[in-house]
């Protein structure tokens, strides 16, 4: 199975390369913050429960977010494999990540992470608030606090994979296209 995890800042174009790689490699889609919005929207226990994190553009506790994707994982029928997007935001979500794919006799084949500065990730965001309908695009105190908890609590995620010889850094400013051409090199060594 080929389980590609698709890393960095919100803003950084992991839905949009996520969509283009799953066109060209098959894979399923795994974005925690898709699911979550999913939950939201049907007004299930676990939405109630996520909405005010999500709200504040804080993380959603790791126990409520391993359990959702376990869920997720073990109900896909024959999957080719997985790219995630979103997840793991934790290095406990990490392990955990870790444990579940061995449960399943597979890995993480390998991290993309998509590098953007700062001010070009709340341009983005701002920008991205006109269309998307998300409370969490459309306040700059949010978009802040979501880039501070990536730095905080995200990016030693990256130093995680890193020491397992699994990360690869890919410049993240440029055509779509461009961008992904070079997952898709990243992708084709695994
Ligand atoms: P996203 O669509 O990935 O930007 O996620 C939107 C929001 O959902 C985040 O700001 C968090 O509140 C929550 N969320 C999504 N994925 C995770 C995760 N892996 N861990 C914790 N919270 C998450």
């Amino acid at each position: 199975m080929l389980n590609i995890v698709l890393f960095g800042p919100p803003g950084a174009g992991k839905g949009t390369q996520s969509e283009k790689v799953i066109a060209m490699y098959g894979l399923e889609h795994l974005s925690t913050g898709d699911l979550f919005r999913k939950h939201l929207g049907e007004g299930t226990e676990l939405g109630k429960l996520a909405q005010s994190y999500m709200d504040d553009g804080n993380l959603v506790p790791d126990e409520v977010v391993i359990g959702m994707v376990k869920d997720k994982i073990a109900t896909t029928i024959d999957p080719k494999g997985f790219i995630f997007d979103g997840f793991p935001r934790t290095v406990n979500q990490a392990i955990a990540l870790d444990g579940v794919l061995n449960e399943f006799e597979t890995s993480v084949s390998g991290m993309i992470a998509l590098d953007v500065p700062d001010d070009e990730l709340r341009n983005r965001l701002m920008e991205r608030g006109k269309t998307s309908g998300r409370s969490d695009d459309q306040n700059i105190e949010k978009i802040n606090n979501r880039i501070n908890v990536y730095k905080e609590e995200t990016i030693p995620v990256a130093n995680y994979f890193d020491k397992q010889n699994k990360l690869s850094k890919i410049h993240g400013v440029g055509s779509i296209d461009g961008i992904f051409n070079e997952i898709k090199k990243v992708i084709d060594s695994y």
